[in-house]
């Protein structure tokens, strides 16, 4: 008998009876249940992960925290900040103002990584899709919103030629 095949990932199927009566007995709180193991999907979670979760999900996890997330890509940019002396993030890196009387010195710009990466929380209907740095400047929209944004990028990004 071949035991080396690792043992596959089992999507538990839960929560269909969700609020039907309860079939534990009332009163006495069930411990852990004996049968879960860590790859069973918690009793909260509505929905199956969909492909792009990469969250471990734990039934402790905190009700603000069942959200589904993704990979985040890193995409190197650089920012306009509000102005001189504006907050920049802890990820970012302030860069050098123009000199002094020079139109440059009239903006300051940082130099960050920013994350692209979905998230849904469970059970809800709307993918979000946040790019940001993520402390001081972020645009965190619906899938759809983002397609609509794209093609009026690509309009001004060739209007700014380069
Ligand atoms: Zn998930």
């Amino acid at each position: 008998m071949d035991d080396s095949a690792p043992m596959s990932v089992v999507a538990l199927t839960v929560g269909g009876t969700r609020g039907a009566a309860a079939q534990e007995p009332l009163g006495r709180p069930t411990e852990e249940d004996p049968v879960t193991t860590e790859h069973a999907r918690p009793t909260w979670q509505a929905d199956a992960c969909p492909d792009w979760c990469v969250v471990l999900h734990a039934q402790d996890d905190d009700e603000r925290d069942r959200t589904h997330v993704s990979a985040s890509l890193s995409v190197p940019a650089r920012q306009l900040l509000g102005g001189p002396g504006a907050e920049v993030s802890p990820f970012a890196e302030r860069e050098p103002g123009g000199p002094p009387g020079s139109p440059e010195a009239m903006d300051s710009t940082a130099a960050a990584d920013l994350a692209v990466c979905l998230h849904r929380r469970d059970g809800a209907p709307s993918t979000w899709v946040y790019v940001g740095d993520g402390a001081v400047q972020h645009l965190e929209l619906s899938t759809d919103s983002w397609r609509r944004i794209l093609p009026a990028l690509d309009r001004v990004l060739e209007l700014a030629g380069g």
